[in-house]
């Protein structure tokens, strides 16, 4: 395999010719040749806008093929492909242009006067939307352009993409990824999942993040497989694409809904060979009530934007509820302590730490973050904790930030949360520290309870009594609609902190 991620994929794109690469329900297909002829298009419309390899190619694009071309064409002329969640703000855009200085910023249509400003402040020196049609837009420069069919040979170790994370737990850092980084762990996942140019691929995540970007993208490209690209999740599309599709990339509201969904029988997935759950904890219920409504053990996996996917549960073998499964080949991982930084015993909660090819280089422009997480032999601190189970997969117990100390005893919210949801009038459950005069942090839970439920406090905690030590029961509850999420799906318990902040003073 090339070192050169464009190199790779191109090799296959060839091959591929006039086989789908990507399809949309309204038509707006391209086969791998038209791709590959668009990438060249594209890069010559980049080279002409003054892009050179290493540089920054910022894009906040509403989904579509285009904006994958995008992708492949920055890859071809050695630039580096910097996405943005196209959920950011004015101020939130300024702050992500300032921090990457790119030298183009891609922009949707009705954001380009304010984009020309930011950019204008920033000191960028492009602003071009994506466009499709005659409206001075990239596609319409790529027309035009002269195709740059060489491709900028790039090492291993050069930058393919910076990623920003979620911004879960504090301020979004920029993960520089490299083509080994991107390359080696697309390899992995296309031989761990069985991947072949027969499967579709039903593509309902966001574009820009790594899950519905680096996994499914370089994961269909590395194969040839093909995408049905849709715009969002819906449970409507998404049975009427089953019946022509073998793989479905997921979070786990997709699952939670889906198995809410009176259509889903063995007979709609039947064609389907994959379901993958990622990005956010899928709880043992919904893994379980999927697999009874259709045969299908939905397989879960774990992976984050520093590092791509780490560990998996196997596609032969047995899939476990509630755990990620184990390392893919070529991951090692570690578990340690706290306090001490010792590698724990199987069985034992400590933080979880990564080391591999998947393994990004550093945070942008943050080296004193980098040198906190990225240690000297080369393990990342993830951040998340985990426990080997008896079986000898990863179970993921919640982040190191989530975990509640109260008088001194740890409790994981997560298996607090398990236990509430359990509870026949609750349908889910997020679970907090929040600042307690006597204990450091006190429990508490915000439930959403069933509609037409009959839920008070008394009766969440009637229900855990028993059921859970005295330390990890909740010392208040708080009902609530719904759980603030973002696009992945991930609770933002960031939120939730703030809104019950004052509960025990
Ligand atoms: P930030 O790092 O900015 O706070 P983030 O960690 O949410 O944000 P991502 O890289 O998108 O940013 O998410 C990776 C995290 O998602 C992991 O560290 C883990 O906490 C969580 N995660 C991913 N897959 C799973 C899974 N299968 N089960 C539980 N948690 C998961
Ligand atoms: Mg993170």
């Amino acid at each position: 395999m090339s070192h050169n991620l464009f190199e790779t994929f191109a090799r296959r794109m060839h091959e591929r010719g006039d086989a789908d690469f990507i399809t949309t329900r309204e038509g707006r297909d391209y086969s791998y040749a038209d791709a590959l002829a668009m990438s060249a298009r594209l890069a010559g419309a980049l080279i002409e806008l003054g892009v050179t390899p290493g540089d920054r190619v910022a894009v906040q694009v509403d989904k579509s093929p285009e904006a994958i071309l995008l992708y492949l064409a920055t890859l071809r002329i050695g630039a580096v492909y910097l996405p943005l969640n196209t959920g950011y703000t004015g101020d939130e855009i300024r702050y992500f242009l300032g921090d990457a200085e790119p030298a183009l910023f891609v922009c949707r249509p009705a954001a380009v006067e304010e984009a020309r400003t930011l950019a204008a402040e920033t000191g960028c020196p492009a602003v071009r939307t994506l466009g499709t049609a005659a409206d001075g837009s990239l596609m319409e420069a790529a027309a035009a352009a002269t195709p740059h069919e060489a491709v900028e040979p790039r090492d291993e170790n050069d930058l393919a993409a910076i990623l920003y994370t979620s911004g879960t737990t504090g301020r979004s850092k920029g993960a520089m990824l490299t083509h080994r980084n991107l390359g080696s762990n697309a390899a992995t996942l296309a031989e761990a999942w069985h991947f072949s140019e027969t499967d579709r691929l039903i593509h309902a995540l966001p574009i820009f993040h790594t899950h519905g970007l680096f996994v499914a993208c370089n994961v269909t490209l590395m194969t040839g497989a093909s995408m049905l690209f849709l715009a969002k999740f819906d449970a409507d599309m998404i049975v009427e694409a089953m019946a022509h599709g073998t793989v479905l990339m997921g979070v786990p509201t997709f699952y939670t809904r889906l198995v809410a969904d009176p259509r889903l029988t063995p007979e709609v997935t039947a064609r389907m060979r994959l379901f993958v759950s990622g990005s956010a904890p899928l709880t043992a219920e919904t893994h379980h009530a999927f697999e009874e409504k259709t045969g299908h053990a939905i397989l879960e996996r774990y992976g984050m934007t520093e590092t791509n996917m780490n560990i998996s549960n196997p596609y032969n073998g047995a899939r476990r509820a509630g755990t990620v499964g184990r390392p893919l080949p070529g991951v090692e991982i570690r578990i340690t302590d706290r306090e001490t930084g010792r590698e724990v015993a199987d069985g034992e909660i400590g933080i979880l730490q990564v080391r591999g090819p998947n393994v990004f280089i550093g945070y942008w422009r943050m080296p004193e973050k980098t040198r906190e997480e990225l240690l000297d032999d080369g393990f990342f601190i993830t951040g998340d904790l985990a426990m080997i189970d008896e079986h000898g997969y990863v179970q993921i117990v919640g982040r190191d930030k989530d975990l509640v100390i109260s008088g001194g005893f740890n409790v994981y919210p997560r298996e607090v949360e398990e236990v509430i949801d359990e509870h026949a009038g609750v349908v889910e459950s997020a679970v907090i520290g929040l600042p307690h005069p006597d204990l450091g942090e006190g429990v508490a839970a915000v439930v959403v309870p069933k509609p037409g439920a009959s839920l008070d406090e008394a009766e969440v905690l009637g229900h855990l009594e028993g059921r859970l030590a005295r330390y990890k029961q909740p010392r208040r509850v708080f009902f609530i609609d719904s759980l603030p999420r973002n696009t992945m799906g991930k609770v933002q318990k960031n939120q939730l902190r703030q809104q019950f902040q004052d509960t025990y003073q």
